[in-house]
């Protein structure tokens, strides 16, 4: 997993806020690869949620795997699945993948090719972590409250802007790809990034850089602290901050508020999408080293964090 300097670092985003991730880029740059890596970086479970997430996967299609009690699951449907396969049902009506995801990853590859009711139906667990199945006379509830990470191409042949100049994908073609993602879904995804085509010179040259801080322990490492001061801090990360925690979490100072008026006439951003950005500017102030050995732990929001948060979700707005 080398160069990808930004998605990584979205990634390692992702794992401390608890955020969702869209991962944009051409095929074959490594964004299946990425998305395995978000378990590995997250805590282990509590033996609560290990429990459920055992249970889960005992009454499923699937069965419970002893091997893999405490981990935390990552599930990669494909998009061919149906509505059912993913948010559970048919004749016993079973868990689908949403909550076999549990506590997990749900990873969901070549989005846009996901059929249209599939996607929607994701929007109810993505809200309240929950997914209710009706089946005749048989209501079932079952939690389904996963991290959800994304990947898509940037148009149907999937090298829109390669240097190759091998697209030749119309504005209209591409518009209407895009177009399968609905917004109310993309709204939901916290952070957007390209994943593009690394040139082979960068490669070799990042090839020699192998700093602590990088590797999967040390972001780990990083992941554990960042989730502790959140957890002190409101006792939930902060991708489920309400509205109103929000307000009281991520207190702007007058840079930073100006900083973001000029991002929202920009960027055109909603109201939705700048708690969004807020949420996730106040992982990364989470996640920022403290200036001095014995400063603070816990950082205020800069411009620096809010100005990383708005370019972090800049991809196929
Ligand atoms: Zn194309």
């Amino acid at each position: 997993m080398r160069g990808q300097a930004q998605p990584k670092r979205a990634l390692l985003i992702a794992a401390a806020g608890g955020h969702s991730l869209l991962l944009v880029g051409p095929p074959g740059t490594g964004k299946s690869m990425l998305a395995q890596r978000l378990p590995g970086l997250l805590p282990g479970l509590d033996a609560d949620d290990a429990l459920d997430v055992a249970s889960i996967a005992s009454v499923s299609g699937v069965g419970f795997v002893p091997r893999d009690f405490g981990r935390r699951p990552f599930r990669a449907p494909h998009h061919s699945a149906s509505a059912s396969a993913i948010i559970g049902g048919g004749p016993h009506a079973r868990p689908g993948e949403a909550s076999l995801a549990h506590r997990g990853v749900l990873f969901l590859d070549e989005l846009p090719e996901f059929n249209r009711n599939v996607l929607e139906s994701l929007r109810e667990p993505l809200e309240s972590g929950v997914v209710a199945i009706a089946r005749a006379a048989l209501r079932v509830e079952y939690p389904a409250r996963f991290q959800l990470i994304a990947a898509m191409n940037p148009c149907p042949c999937g090298y829109l802007g390669d240097v190759s100049g091998r697209c030749r994908c119309a504005p209209p073609e591409i518009a209407r790809y895009r177009a399968r993602i609905s917004g109310p879904l993309l709204d939901r995804i916290d952070l957007r990034v390209e994943v593009p085509a690394v040139p082979s010179e960068e490669l070799l040259a990042e090839g020699a850089v192998h700093d602590a801080a990088s590797s999967t322990a040390g972001c780990a490492q990083r992941v554990r602290a960042a989730r502790e001061l959140q957890h002190v801090r409101m006792g939930k990360l902060n991708a489920d901050l309400s509205g109103k925690e929000i307000q009281e979490a991520c207190a702007l100072d007058r840079l930073c508020r100006r900083l973001l008026a000029q991002a929202r006439s920009k960027l055109q951003l909603s109201a939705r999408g700048i708690h969004r950005v807020l949420r996730v500017a106040r992982t990364i102030a989470d996640l920022a080293e403290p200036e001095k050995p014995t400063g603070p732990r816990i950082q205020s929001i800069s411009p620096v964090h809010l100005a990383e948060a708005l370019q972090l979700r800049r991809a196929v707005d």
